[in-house]
């Protein structure tokens, strides 16, 4: 059986990440897809460029942006001040929804205020009633909770009253106020960065000193004996001293077993939602003023519809079309097509398509997209990972923490474990 220092399941953002920043070269990564990038994978077709929806960069940490820009020669990154809208009621109003009321019709803006005013700001035991007490029940009722919920394809009150973390835009009443006269929708992502060649650049960049034979393609880990430290694949077993684990942790749980038994625990508290995406190339120009656009509005399909030729100034529309689905969710060739008659005709509804042609279009599922944060899951979710870490298997990611974060902070995580597990 061949033996691995360092065993590394899936070569997304995070796999690669940990193999670039170890000390040693006694690693494999085993990727069940044909090619590196998991969620950040680029489509390049009929001359559009195309992530796996709407990926854009907001780094935190200026030497890991340096440190991945070095890394990709003379591809053109762009800083981009973000221009992201609501539609509402046929108009266009600016995010966050919260700082812009005063942008919305005379009475809306008048229920918003007035509820904002009086709200009942107290201790949240849930998502919904955080959105409730901290913004009142106008703002909530005529945003934030339709639109949430499209987007996780859920009830609200399921998820911890922090299950966005830094990544939702709190306002306090004077910062509302304020931007009345003043506009500073400053959040998480009031400037991004985006690669050219799309999102696919930045896992070139992770890639670039990772020799290709320590990359397995079409390798998929089945099983994990946890008592052996060793993991059975769709090609071969495996020994490993360390086992680094990118896929998402529900079914990491599934494939472990200790002592040759598989691991006790409760699916039910890994519930998350899929997003579904539909990626159009159009033969002429559309709307200019947005990057992206939110659509609270239950009858229509999409939670966001966002325009790449407004980053770079090209001149044929392309859009990413995102649709919350719950995990559930399957689809077929048929009912994709039927969809996409839904979506483009949405799109007609809103005016984002008037006369140009649909010359291109791409779909792809990402399953899971957000997962479902709650005071089960936080808590589980620490308890296992601890049980796994005393058998040398370390899941982390976006979906091996079972979280909500960005491509930087798995690379923050992927390096900190690396400086961890590679000490002498
Ligand atoms: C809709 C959406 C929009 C997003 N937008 C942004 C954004 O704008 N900016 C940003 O910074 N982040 C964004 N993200 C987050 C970003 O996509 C993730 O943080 C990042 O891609 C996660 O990388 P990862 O390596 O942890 O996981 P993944 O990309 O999921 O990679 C895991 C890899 O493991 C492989 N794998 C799984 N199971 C196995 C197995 N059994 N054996 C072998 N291999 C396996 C998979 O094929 C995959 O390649 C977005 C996410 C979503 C869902």
């Amino acid at each position: 059986m061949d033996h691995t220092e360092h065993l590394i399941v899936g070569g997304g953002i995070s796999g690669l990440a940990y193999a670039d920043w170890l000390n040693t070269s006694d690693y494999l990564i085993c990727e069940a897809d044909t090619d590196v990038g998991g969620y950040c994978k680029t489509v390049t077709q009929d001359g559009f460029v195309w992530d796996y929806s709407g990926h854009f960069f907001h780094f935190r940490h200026p030497e890991i942006e340096r440190y991945l820009i070095e890394r990709m020669g003379d591809q053109r990154v762009l800083k981009v001040a973000r221009q992201s809208r609501i539609y509402f009621g046929e108009t266009l109003i600016d995010f966050p929804f919260q700082k812009n009321i005063h942008q919305l019709p005379r009475e809306d803006f008048i229920d918003c205020l007035v509820d904002l005013y009086f709200k009942d700001d107290g201790p949240s035991s849930n998502f919904q009633n955080m959105l409730y007490a901290k913004f009142g029940k106008s703002i909530a009722d005529k945003f934030l909770i339709p639109y949430n919920q499209k987007l996780y394809a859920t009830e609200l009150d399921r998820l911890d009253a922090n299950a966005m973390g830094r990544f939702f835009p709190y306002a306090n009443i004077d910062e509302i106020i304020r931007n009345f006269r003043t506009p500073d929708n400053a959040s998480y992502n009031a400037t991004f960065t985006y690669p050219e060649g799309g999102a696919i650049q930045y896992v070139r960049a992770l890639q670039k000193e990772i020799p290709g034979s320590q990359i397995s393609l079409s390798e998929r880990v089945l099983s994990i004996d946890l008592t052996r430290r060793q993991a059975r694949t769709n090609k071969r077993s495996l020994s490993f001293t360390h086992l680094v684990s990118t896929m998402p942790f529900h079914r990491l749980l599934r494939m472990c077993s200790l002592d040759g038994r598989l691991l006790d625990h409760d699916p039910r508290i890994y519930s998350y939602n899929q997003v579904q995406i539909f990626n159009l190339g159009f033969d002429a120009k559309g709307w200019t003023n947005a990057h992206w656009i939110y659509f609270p509005q239950e009858e229509l399909p999409f939670y966001r519809v966002g325009f790449y030729d407004n980053i770079f100034g090209t001149d044929r529309m392309s859009l990413y079309v995102e649709i919350g689905r719950p995990a559930d969710f399957s689809t077929d060739a048929q009912a994709t097509a039927s969809t996409l008659d839904s979506v483009l005709s949405a799109l007609r509804h809103c005016g984002i398509v008037t006369d140009q042609n649909m010359i291109s279009h791409h779909h792809v599922v990402l399953d899971p997209a957000y997962v479902h944060i709650t005071q089960a899951s936080l808590g589980d979710v620490a308890e296992k990972k601890a049980l796994l870490d005393a058998h040398g298997v370390h899941s982390i990611g976006r979906y091996g923490s079972w979280t909500y974060c960005s491509i930087e902070d798995n690379i923050v995580e992927a390096r900190a474990l690396a400086d961890e597990l590679g000490k002498p």
